[in-house]
């Protein structure tokens, strides 16, 4: 075997992380905790993989709940479109009366994508595929001494090529958690642990002082901010939500009257109580500013379009984005 390759297998026998999903080779909860952990991190996502391991123990129990369901159980996670696509491909999985158990049957379930399916293909069925993310090109940037820009075409080919070179094709699965854990505890991105790396005598960012500057990044898509205001309409105990559409983020979520700031008549405003201002969330490539107000009109008003009456006593019911469980929080009494 490949030295690096055994040295990464000795570590990650000595050091990996203990997490529920290592200790099963079932591929439905080891889908799940991928799909968990594509934007979040091990310690948040371990949570919610119990709670949906405990409210949907297998496949089937997933695909016949409801999407409501599934977005509540999610809620707090973000990338909301993460939470439908599981649903959608437990439905698939459902159909096809099996999981996929190759890696191109997994990569069409929905929400799989490159790496998704090289870590599940490995890790639940042994195949051999090697992932890339970004632990695994930060490890081989540095240990090869690798400056392709990553994030470019070229760099994806190389460092794919690279890591199929690299992997023992009886161990891939071990091979691939033990790069990830290798790359978010020793080869860190910040202050990497190189005085106690097992790596150091053959590692070309540390021989020629490198270890700073690699990986090399592009440069990343500019940030846009949105500013809005998100107004709690109060009325008689009621208040009033829209459910999301498709075509923008939080598809499927709900949330309460929304306008876009800019010039206003007066109309109205008296009933408007500023709670909150300037409230930032970010999202990948997007900061959300939003101002936010509590509505309580004399007489009952028209409301805008899509937009529903529901008890406010109900609203735990209905799955909502952060933004609005803060909004929530800053209403008085
Ligand atoms: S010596 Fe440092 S830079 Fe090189 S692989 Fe080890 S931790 Fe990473």
């Amino acid at each position: 075997m490949i030295p690096f390759s055994e040295t990464i297998l000795e570590w990650y026998a000595a050091n990996g992380r203990d997490l529920p999903w290592r200790h099963t080779r079932d591929p439905y909860a080891i889908w799940l905790s991928e799909i968990i952990l594509q934007q979040t991190r091990i310690a948040q996502g371990q949570a919610y993989w119990e709670r949906f391991m405990a409210a949907f123990p297998n496949v089937k129990a997933l695909a016949s709940a409801s999407e409501d369901e599934v977005l509540r159980l999610w809620q707090g996670l973000g990338y909301y479109s993460r939470a439908r696509n599981l649903h959608a491909a437990a439905r698939q999985i459902v159909e096809l009366g099996a999981f996929p158990d190759t890696i191109e049957g997994i990569r069409r379930l929905k929400g799989v994508g490159d790496y998704t399916a090289a870590a599940i293909g490995s890790i639940a069925f042994g195949l051999p595929a090697a992932v890339v993310d970004g632990n695994v090109y930060r490890v081989l940037a540095r240990h090869f001494g690798i400056v392709t820009p990553v994030g470019s075409t070229a760099a994806k080919k190389e460092f794919s090529e690279l890591a199929r070179k690299l992997l023992p094709t009886d161990r891939p699965g071990d091979f691939n958690q033990g790069m990830m854990d290798f790359g978010a505890v020793q080869c860190t991105p910040v202050s990497p642990a190189c005085l106690l790396c097992p790596l150091a005598d053959s590692c070309t960012a540390l021989a020629t002082g490198q270890v700073d500057r690699l990986p090399v990044k592009e440069k990343g898509t500019a940030v846009q901010t949105r500013r809005f205001d998100y107004i709690y309409l109060r009325f008689r105990g009621r208040t009033a939500i829209r459910r999301r559409g498709p075509g923008d983020i939080w598809q499927g979520l709900y949330e309460p009257v929304v306008r876009e700031p800019g010039p206003r008549d007066g109309a109205g405003e008296k009933d408007l109580l500023l709670l909150r201002a300037g409230v930032k969330h970010q999202l990948t490539h997007r900061t959300l500013l939003a101002d936010f107000y509590l509505w309580t009109p004399q007489e009952e008003p028209d409301l805008p379009e899509g937009y529903v009456w529901i008890e406010e006593a109900e609203l735990d019911r209905y799955a909502k984005p952060r933004l609005f469980e803060l909004l929530l929080e800053s209403l008085p009494g």
